[in-house]
């Protein structure tokens, strides 16, 4: 399925820009610099697909890729920006609220964490978003490849003692490094499996 053809279908900065709600879809979001970028790459089996995206000044896009008709990848703008005007995190909460509300055939998005990290400020308040608009979703932690073994234990307990209380959050984890490709079919399978239900 994902070394079928995938094509860039648009990008979206208004609400009434989405595409129409067809097929199954499914979203990836993260911190800027979280390796969602890399990880999309990494999943679709190209190295460029997602810089399609990520030119500068088009960040603030949410932009869609057909699957070969078979799945639509979202890929929502990074957030978390260290020095981001508070205009520019109020744009891109009204922009993803606006594209939450209501999307039927988004299945679930995947949030991409970095493994050293772990959740930060940014992160809670996008699943603060998630839990309160009822759309299910699931942690991918990346760069799994900068930890040891111990240390990726531990984080994915913190993590899931994290999501524990969360009623959207899926419980389980996906661990990825899309520098080795550990977890990429995990990940895949977590894909398969929701367009299967
Ligand atoms: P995005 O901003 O979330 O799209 O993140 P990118 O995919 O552009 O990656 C941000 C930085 O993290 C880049 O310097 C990548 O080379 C690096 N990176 C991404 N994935 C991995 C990974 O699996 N392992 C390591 N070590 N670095 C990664």
């Amino acid at each position: 399925l994902f070394a079928r053809p995938c094509t860039f279908m648009k990008g979206s900065v208004k609400l009434d820009q989405l595409p129409p709600m067809e097929g199954l879809e499914i979203a990836f979001a993260g911190r800027s610099n979280a390796g969602k970028s890399s990880l999309l790459n990494a999943l679709t089996y190209r190295k460029t697909l997602a810089k399609v995206s990520n030119t500068p000044g088009r960040t603030q896009e949410i932009n869609f890729f057909d699957l070969d008709g078979a799945l639509k990848l979202v890929d929502l703008p990074g957030y978390g920006f260290a020095q981001a005007p508070e205009a520019k995190v109020k744009a891109w909460t009204r922009l993803i609220r606006s594209y939450l509300a209501g999307r039927a055939n988004l299945a679930r998005i995947f949030v991409m964490i970095d493994s050293r990290h772990g959740l930060k400020t940014a992160d809670t308040e996008i699943l603060d978003e998630l839990d309160k608009a009822a759309v299910s979703y699931q942690i991918v932690l990346t760069k799994t490849d900068q930890l040891r073994p111990a240390e990726l234990d531990a984080r994915r307990e913190t993590v899931l003692q994290q999501l524990s209380r969360r009623p959207a959050a899926y419980p389980e984890i996906v661990a990825t490094s899309s520098r080795t490709g550990d977890g990429i079919p995990a990940l895949r399978a977590s894909i398969v499996r929701l367009m299967t239900e």
